[in-house]
């Protein structure tokens, strides 16, 4: 519901948003299975599609990668102290497709780097990882959110398409597209953020 009492919400996306999956997995690879990847390497955002000795093979490692990260994971450049501002404006909440079953993990690494930052953590589920999930643009427009901030492409432009606006976050190998719709800004980092929405 729409909660026009309160501060616009922003819905901020985890992974390479805060928190950097794709650097510290390049760091796992390197130090467990001594094979270098670059951020040039993801064009797909993907493990199971980037990684030479296959799928299976793959989804094992990111599981392994998985136990292995928790709070000693630095967040993103900049992203504490711009969330910090924000919130003086904003009510902020966490929106990530990663499944369920991570809440746990999320929530400690959340609360330990950002305390107090987030009303909300909603963790949607994706459709290759969860038995169950809701795309983010229906969601956005369920909690009447004003502003969503995310890496990924596909989410970006539903859910400006659903009529919320939308930040695309980094210049990504993944989130490259000639096709931008127009009311989707693409930002490189936090500072970006801070100059769309607190400028
Ligand atoms: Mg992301």
């Amino acid at each position: 519901m729409p909660n026009p009492a309160n501060k616009p919400i922003i819905a901020v996306d985890i992974d390479d948003v805060i928190y950097p999956l794709v650097p510290s997995l390049i760091e796992y690879l390197d130090t467990e299975h001594k094979v270098r990847l670059t951020e040039e390497d993801f064009l797909e955002y993907d493990l199971r599609k980037v990684w030479s000795g296959g799928p299976v093979e793959a989804a094992k490692i990111f599981e392994h990668y998985k136990e292995s990260s928790g709070v000693q994971i630095a967040p993103l450049e900049d992203a504490q102290k711009a969330l910090h501002t924000l919130s003086k404006k904003y009510d902020i909440i966490v929106m990530t497709s990663r499944d369920i079953s991570t809440f746990p993990r999320t929530h400690n690494w959340i609360t330990h780097h950002f305390p107090d930052i987030f009303k909300d953590v909603q963790l949607l589920g994706n459709r290759s990882d969860s038995q169950t999930f809701r795309p983010k643009a229906e969601v956005c427009v369920e909690l009447g959110v004003y502003c969503l901030i995310d890496d990924n492409l596909k989410h970006a432009v539903e859910t400006y398409q659903a009529g919320i606006r939308v930040i695309l976050f980094g210049d990504y190998p993944w989130n490259q597209t000639n096709e931008l719709p127009k009311g989707v800004t693409r930002v490189k980092d936090w500072q970006g953020v801070l100059k769309e929405l607190d400028g």
